[in-house]
């Protein structure tokens, strides 16, 4: 089942609508059609639980930094100085990261206004969100049309389809930056909540998390998430890497990861795990694409107003943000970002819940 209703109006007119994708279960995640957001994820039960942080209101996603349950890109994450390559060409795209570029830069698709359709098939609720990002959009190159398409399974997942074709050669790497919080978003610190990541290999990097270059092994690293463990360990190490930026936010080279020649992602992979001892929540992350930044809430606000006058704080919660490896498109040895000119790009990443 769906259901739609007004959520409020931006500052320039535009109407915003929430989108509840309910399953057979009970299950309720709820999308806006600002951002893409996923502002809402109940899980059934005699009081039902929400595992994700959000706000009640549009005027505090408009005014979040933080980048809440949006759907991110053009290119998620960091491009070194807003500046890359392209068929000879030199761009320069939108910078609010110091003099680099995140999520997209300063107007990116988490601060747009989506087109929204119900797709819902069978017991599945489904919808498909749209935009149209113009030539030259925050800089980079190419009108390009972008999909996302959110399902609601009967097996509690919530499958994500990202699909974008262009006019012309760009980047397309698109996330969702959900912050989860298996014990429910008013819940507090994660420490005890247990992750894993099924990965190698992570991509090191300097001052404002942009990488080296280098694929290192995570073997006798801080980064050596592949067997289970509390959040609380890393988030407590004096690992210099780890204290750079508070916590985690780094990026991993998902094991298994594949794609053609002509940039078609082959197989969808176990990416992260993360269990919750307490209420027995489990969410598993499986995904196409070749990496995921596995952040903890490092910068949240210190007192941020949340749902339901919930008050969060850094180390609330996690993302878990399937993506190219950041920086990608200076960096030759990455699996690349870029979309072909009428290639049709398609990534999906999925959330179970169990
Ligand atoms: C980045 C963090 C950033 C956060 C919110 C994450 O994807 O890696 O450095 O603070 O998004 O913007």
């Amino acid at each position: 089942m769906i259901t739609i209703e007004h959520f409020g109006q931006t500052p320039s007119g535009q109407n915003v609508e929430r989108y509840s994708l309910i399953n057979k279960n009970n299950m309720q995640i709820d999308i806006l059609t600002y951002g893409a957001i996923i502002q809402r994820w109940l899980v059934p039960g005699e009081t039902p639980v929400d595992i994700v942080l959000g706000f009640d209101q549009l005027d505090s996603y408009l005014n979040d930094p933080s980048y809440i349950g949006r759907t991110v890109g053009r290119y998620a994450n960091r491009i070194a100085k807003g500046q890359f390559e392209l068929n000879d060409n030199l761009y320069q795209v939108s910078t609010n990261l110091g003099e680099h570029s995140l999520h997209g830069g300063e107007n990116g698709f988490s601060a747009r206004v989506w087109m929204a359709g119900v797709l819902t098939e069978k017991d599945n609720p489904s919808i498909e969100l749209s935009l149209v990002s113009e030539d030259g959009d925050q800089g980079f190159p190419g009108k390009l049309l972008a999909k996302v398409t959110f399902t609601l399974t009967e097996s509690n997942s919530l499958h994500i389809c990202y699909d974008a074709e262009s006019d012309q050669d760009t980047l397309f790497n698109p996330t969702q930056h959900t912050y989860f919080n298996l014990a429910g978003h008013d819940s507090g610190h994660i420490g005890q909540q247990i992750i894993s990541v099924n990965a190698d290999k992570y991509t090191p990097a300097s001052e404002l998390s942009i990488p080296t270059g280098e694929l290192a092994d995570v073997q006798n690293s801080a980064f050596d998430l592949r067997q289970p463990q509390p959040f609380g360990s890393s988030l407590t190490m004096t690992d210099a890497d780890i204290k750079l930026t508070y916590g985690l936010d780094h990026n991993w080279c998902i094991n298994g990861f594949s794609m053609d020649s002509q940039g078609i992602q082959k197989d969808i992979n176990r990416a992260a795990e993360v269990f919750d001892p307490i209420s027995g929540r489990r969410l598993l992350v499986n995904t196409s694409m070749p990496g995921i930044q596995v952040y903890t809430g490092n910068f949240i606000g210190e007192e941020l107003s949340g749902k339901a006058a919930a008050v969060y704080a850094p180390h609330h919660a996690f993302c878990l943000e399937t993506q190219f490896y950041p920086d990608s498109p200076n960096q030759p040895s990455f699996p690349s970002a870029m979309l072909k000119k009428g290639m049709k790009f398609r990534s999906i990443t999925e959330y179970v819940l169990e």
